[in-house]
């Protein structure tokens, strides 16, 4: 029964619906669908995870607030989610995936966080947050001394520098980053969430997969997070080593507890065969994707044959997807978003992928 609740895809784009009865307790929104070029039918990108009444936001794309803001989020999580906020999680630092954050800091801030942001990010999320604190130092001594009193952390970010492994973990769910290719850009990381049964569930839910993961077990370290381990990286005198763990969260989960439902967020990439690791068997992946005529189209031949090196064709998607054996494949971060192309995105990926495909729309929920 719970499983056919949990693996009920709801598929929409209507923003306000939340169905009336009971929440569920698990869903993944996709937030924003767009990429650097404004379009007012796609925010800038950024996914939504609710579990139960926390709410994790990867990636914070233009318009992440006000997206937030159609979500009919338990009332208890207050304005924009702002009480429920768990953690922001970044793919990468590209603008179009951090445009919005300020907003998000700030807002949730002001509607009642008054906890530190929990933040994780590649290295530079580090700079990144201490910036956000001093672009809005005078909002923040305005708002914590002078009018509102608003208590003082919640005007604070909480930095955790991602490496590959598990970077978060409570009693519903497991977020385990994984490093993707999106070279020159580096480090860049995808995310996948492991949904968890309630400990008391029912014995037939399928075993924790995490074993089968690619990871080393005790490996003190991972994918190159300062500048001279990129560079080391970069000239292949250096492998990318797995992190069973972050060590900051001590030891790794318990193997006995069941995954009931697993979404694998991409980021920015060109095909992974990494991401393809992490991937196996999600019911959901979450996928950028582009059409390669839009570039040639668009951009300058040097420019385009840039972006094809670093993105995920319409083609290469089914691929990927085919090898991961993921349930439903959702495209994100879609280049172009018209919506003339959307049928070419879907004939080009069922080319490779015979399982259920959704061009994405803000708002759609899973
Ligand atoms: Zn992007
Ligand atoms: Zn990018």
């Amino acid at each position: 029964m719970r499983r056919a609740f949990v693996f009920a895809v709801m598929l929409g784009v209507c923003p306000l619906s939340l169905p009336a009865a009971e929440p569920p307790e698990m869903q993944v929104i996709l937030l924003g669908t767009g990429y650097p070029r404004p379009d007012p039918e796609h925010a800038g990108p950024a996914t939504a995870v609710l579990v139960g009444e926390k709410l994790f936001v990867v990636d914070a794309g233009r318009g992440v607030v006000l997206r937030l803001a159609a979500l009919d989020l338990p009332p208890s999580c207050g304005v924009v989610g702002s009480r429920c906020l768990a953690a922001v999680f970044l793919t990468h630092l590209h603008s179009d995936h951090t445009a919005g954050l300020p907003d998000l800091f700030t807002t949730s801030w002001i509607f009642g966080r008054a906890a530190p942001l929990e933040f994780y990010g590649p290295a530079g999320t580090r700079e990144m947050a201490a910036a956000l604190e001093k672009y809005f130092a005078e909002d923040i001594r305005i708002r914590r001394d002078l009018t509102e009193m608003l208590p003082a952390a919640g005007a604070t970010l909480n930095v955790h520098q991602v490496v590959q492994g598990v970077m978060y973990e409570d009693e519903a769910v497991r977020v385990t980053a994984f490093a993707v290719d999106h070279r020159p850009v580096e480090p860049a990381f995808g995310y996948r969430f492991d949904f968890f049964a309630p400990s008391s569930a029912d014995e037939s839910y399928p075993q924790d997969s995490s074993s089968a993961l690619p990871f080393r077990q005790g490996t003190a370290s991972a994918v190159p997070n300062d500048d001279k381990e990129r560079r080391a990286f970069r000239s292949g005198a250096q492998t990318p080593r797995f992190l069973r763990g972050d060590p900051e969260l001590g030891q790794p989960p318990s193997p006995a507890r069941r995954i009931v439902k697993t979404v694998v967020i991409s980021g920015d990439t060109r095909p992974s065969d990494n991401l393809i690791k992490f991937a196996r068997g999600a019911d959901v992946l979450i996928h950028e994707a582009y059409l390669p005529e839009h570039f040639d189209d668009v951009d300058s031949p040097a420019v385009a044959a840039r972006l094809k090196r670093y993105h995920t064709s319409a083609d290469e998607v089914g691929q990927v997807a085919a090898a991961a054996g993921v349930k439903l494949l959702v495209l994100t971060h879609v280049i172009p978003g018209d919506p003339e192309s959307e049928k070419i995105f879907l004939e080009r990926a069922r080319k490779h992928f015979k399982g259920e495909i959704v061009v994405g729309k803000d708002l759609m929920r899973f």
